[in-house]
C-alpha cells in the first residue's frame, strides 16, 4: 500500500500526456494573417508613417511645454501683456489660460494645426505646397516625354545602330517602345543576322554612350545635366536632384571629359582683318590626395599657396594661355610652362598668319611680329592699358577682353573649392565650353552638353579619365608642351 500513491501519480501523469498528445494532433496550425505581427523590416523607410509619428511626438512635447509654462504663469504673463496694449478683456483674453487650444483659437486658421510642427503647419497653409515639394519642371512632365526629348538629342534623324551605324528603317526595328518607361528598345537585323553574341543586335538610345550605366530616373538625369550646364557644384546638384553625391560626381566627371574630348582644335581666326587678343593667367592648383597616381617627392603644399605672379606646373601655379577672337570664341590651354616654344605651336595652329594680334608686353610674345603677325602690345608696367594707334578716337589696342575671361574663370573654379592640377585641363575645357555659349539660354546649353555627351562612344571618355588618373599630364594634354 506504500507504493500506491506513487503508482497513482504515474498513471495520472501518463493519462495527462496522452490527452495532451491527442490535443496537439487535433490542433492543426493554420496560417492566419491576422495573427501575424506588423512588419518591422524597414520602419524608417515609410515617410508617411514617419511624418505621423513625428507630428504625434511634436504635439506631445508642445503640450508639455505649454502646460509647464502655464504652471509657471508664463502664459498668463504673455496674455496680460497683450491685454495691456488696449484690447478689451472680453475679446482678447479667453477664460481658460491653462488649455493651449484656448490661446490658439485667437490665431484664426493657424489654430487648427497649432499642435503640428512648423513645417507641417506651413505646408497646410501653403496652396503651392505640393508644387514646392517637387523638383521643378521635370517632375511635372510625363516620363515618356522626357525620354522622347533625350532620344531626339541622341538621334536627330531617327534610330541608328550603335555597332554598325545602320539606320535604314527596314533593318532597324523597334522591339519594345515602353522599355524603362519610354526609353525604348530596338533591334538591328544586320547585327542580329551576323550573330551578335551579346544582346542579339538589340540596343537602346543610351547604348554605348556615357549615360548607359546611369540607373537614375530620366527626370533626375535631366536635372543633373541642367545643373552641370549651369556650372553648379556636384554636391549642390545632388542635394537638388535628391540623389547620392557620388552619382552626380561621376556624371559630372564623365560630362567634363566628354567636353574635353569634343572641344574644337580648328583654327579660330581665319581672316587677316580679324583681331585676336592673347594673355595668360596663373591658377593655384596642387595634387589633391593621390590624384594622377603621381608620387609626391616633397611635402604637400601648405593650404592657400600665397605665391603671386608667374608659375609653372611644378610650382603648383599652373599657367593658362588664352586666345580670344573679338566677336568670336575663346580657346584656353593649360600649359606646363610659359615659354615661346610652348605657345608658338598653339598660335600657329589657331591664328591665320597676318592677323592682328594684341597682347601685353611680355617677352614670350616678341616672336609674333617676326612670324608675320600684325602684333601690337600694351605696356601694363608703364600704366598703359589701351592705345589708339590709328587716331580715330577709339582705343582699339588692348587685351582687356581676354583678361575679363580670367575673372569668370576664377569665379567658376572657386565653385569647386580647390581643383587638382591633374584635372584642371578638364575644368578649363568645361569653362571654355560654357563661356563660348554664354549668349545661349540655359536650355540650349543643356542640349549642347547632351550633344557633347552623345558625340563620343563611352569607351573613349572612360579611357581619357583613366589616362588622367593614372598617367602623366603631358600624355593627356599633348598641346600643353
Ligand atoms: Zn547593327
Amino acid at each position: 500500500m506504500k507504493c500506491a500513491p506513487g503508482l497513482w501519480q504515474i498513471i495520472l501523469l501518463l493519462a495527462l500526456l496522452v490527452t495532451l498528445a491527442q490535443g496537439s494532433k487535433r490542433c492543426t496550425w493554420i496560417w492566419d494573417e491576422r495573427t501575424a505581427l506588423p512588419s518591422r523590416l524597414s520602419p524608417g523607410r515609410n515617410p508617411k508613417r514617419n511624418r505621423e509619428r513625428w507630428a504625434r511626438r511634436w504635439a506631445r512635447r508642445s503640450s508639455k511645454r505649454i502646460r509647464s509654462k502655464s504652471r509657471k504663469g508664463g502664459a498668463n504673463r504673455v496674455c496680460q501683456g497683450k491685454r495691456s496694449h488696449g484690447l478689451s478683456t472680453s475679446l482678447a483674453t479667453p477664460r481658460r489660460w491653462d488649455k493651449p487650444s484656448a490661446c490658439a483659437s485667437q490665431t484664426g486658421p493657424m489654430a487648427r494645426g497649432a499642435h503640428l510642427p512648423p513645417r507641417v503647419q506651413r505646408e497646410a497653409m501653403d496652396p503651392l505646397a505640393k508644387l514646392r515639394r517637387s523638383r521643378g519642371w521635370v517632375d511635372h512632365m510625363a516620363e515618356h516625354e522626357l525620354w522622347a526629348m533625350l532620344r531626339k538629342v541622341r538621334w536627330p534623324y531617327g534610330p541608328v545602330c550603335p555597332r554598325c551605324a545602320e539606320q535604314d528603317p527596314r533593318y532597324v526595328k523597334i522591339l519594345d517602345a515602353d522599355y524603362r518607361g519610354g526609353l525604348g528598345r530596338w533591334q538591328c537585323l544586320v547585327c542580329a543576322g551576323a550573330g551578335d553574341p551579346g544582346e542579339g543586335g538589340t540596343f537602346t538610345p543610351l547604348s554605348g554612350t556615357i549615360l548607359d550605366g546611369m540607373r537614375v530616373a530620366v527626370s533626375t538625369l535631366w536635372l543633373i545635366v541642367e545643373a552641370f550646364a549651369e556650372g553648379m557644384a556636384s554636391v549642390e546638384t545632388s542635394d537638388e536632384a535628391r540623389v547620392n553625391r557620388h552619382t552626380t560626381d561621376r556624371l559630372f566627371r564623365l560630362l567634363r571629359a566628354a567636353i574635353y574630348e569634343t572641344r574644337s582644335t580648328e583654327p579660330m581666326v581665319l581672316e587677316v582683318d580679324q583681331i585676336v587678343e592673347m594673355d595668360e593667367v596663373y591658377i593655384t592648383a596642387g595634387l589633391k590626395g593621390c590624384a594622377g597616381g603621381l608620387e609626391l617627392e616633397r611635402e604637400p603644399r601648405k593650404r592657400g599657396l600665397k605665391r603671386r605672379g608667374r608659375g609653372t606646373w611644378d610650382s603648383d601655379r599652373l599657367p593658362i594661355f588664352g586666345l580670344l577672337c573679338r566677336g568670336g570664341e575663346a580657346r584656353l590651354f593649360v600649359l606646363r610652362n610659359v615659354q615661346t616654344a610652348t605657345i608658338r605651336p598653339i598660335v600657329e595652329q589657331m591664328v591665320q598668319r597676318g592677323a592682328r594680334v594684341y597682347t601685353d608686353s611680355y617677352s614670350i610674345y616678341h616672336f609674333l611680329s617676326r612670324e608675320g603677325y600684325q602684333h601690337q602690345a600694351v605696356n601694363h608696367g608703364a600704366g598703359e592699358y589701351a592705345l589708339d594707334l590709328d587716331g580715330d578716337g577709339k582705343c582699339e589696342v588692348h587685351c582687356n577682353t581676354v583678361e575679363c575671361t580670367w575673372s569668370w574663370l576664377r569665379q567658376m573654379i572657386r565653385t569647386y573649392r580647390g581643383v587638382s592640377k591633374v584635372y584642371l585641363p578638364l575644368y578649363v575645357a568645361q569653362f571654355e565650353f560654357l563661356f563660348n555659349r554664354r549668349q545661349h539660354n540655359r536650355w540650349n546649353r543643356t542640349l549642347d552638353v547632351l550633344q557633347a555627351a552623345f558625340a563620343l562612344p563611352a569607351s573613349s571618355v572612360t579611357d581619357l579619365l583613366d589616362r588622367v588618373s593614372s598617367a602623366q599630364f603631358a600624355e593627356v594634354c599633348p598641346v600643353a608642351g
